[in-house]
């Protein structure tokens, strides 16, 4: 079997995950960090619209051979979903159609000074612990409150479930979900391969999905 043929059978799969746990237009975005060009090529022909990508260096240098990520110049676009330094936006900027993982003030203002009127999400930390990224609860307001006076167009929020057993995942992604709603953003991007139906159950509109599709990272 080809690789695009078993992508489109991994694309089918998520699919039936997503629908099995009750999600209705919940959007799939491929996360293909550390694979190479011909993988990601693969992808979109497996009709895989929305990719996901972490690390700056490597994503410009794929998306560069690759093209597409202006909004509405292509048939699909780039979510950046990793830990952005101030310094490697430019890099990025290119590229990214939704900045996924803006937690602070710095990010913002590099994002609208590369990318003015940018799509992003305001990635929340989850875990109560330092250095994963994501800003706390109480900085959320405040974050979107900058990013529109910055000119930044707030789609939602994302987060990273803790690594925790199924219940204290549920009242993680149900936490992120509420604040969403008050709010009132439409985007609420969370779950990964290992808890999507968790995710999905608790009202995400965005799954993250690497290894379910691609494999394992090595
Ligand atoms: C790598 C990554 C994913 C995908 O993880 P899998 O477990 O491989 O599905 C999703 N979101 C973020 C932020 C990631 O870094």
């Amino acid at each position: 079997m080809s690789l695009v043929d078993e992508l489109i059978e991994a694309r089918e799969r998520i699919e039936q995950r997503v629908a099995a746990a009750g999600g209705v237009g919940v959007r799939i975005v491929a996360v293909t960090k550390t694979h190479p060009v011909e993988t990601v090529r693969a992808a979109i022909s497996a009709g895989f619209t929305d990719l996901g990508e972490n690390y700056a260096a490597e994503f410009a240098a794929k998306a560069g051979e690759i093209g597409g990520g202006a909004p509405g110049a292509a048939t699909w676009r780039w979510h950046f979903i990793g830990q952005l330094q101030t310094n490697k936006v430019r890099v990025v900027a290119p590229f990214v159609g939704l900045y996924q993982s803006v937690d602070r003030p710095s990010l913002i203002a590099e994002i609208a000074k590369r990318s003015p009127g940018a799509s992003v999400m305001i990635q929340v930390n989850l875990a109560d612990v330092e250095g994963r990224g994501g800003a706390s609860f109480s900085d959320v307001g405040p974050l979107i409150e900058s990013a529109r006076d910055a000119g930044l167009n707030v789609c939602g929020l994302m987060g990273v479930a803790p690594v925790a057993d199924d219940s204290t995942t549920a009242a993680a992604f149900g936490r992120l979900r509420r604040q969403c709603d008050v709010e009132a953003l439409v985007e609420c991007s969370m779950g990964m391969s290992g808890d999507l139906e968790i995710a999905v159950a608790e009202g995400s509109t965005m799954v993250r999905i690497g290894s379910a599709i691609f494999g394992s990272r090595g």
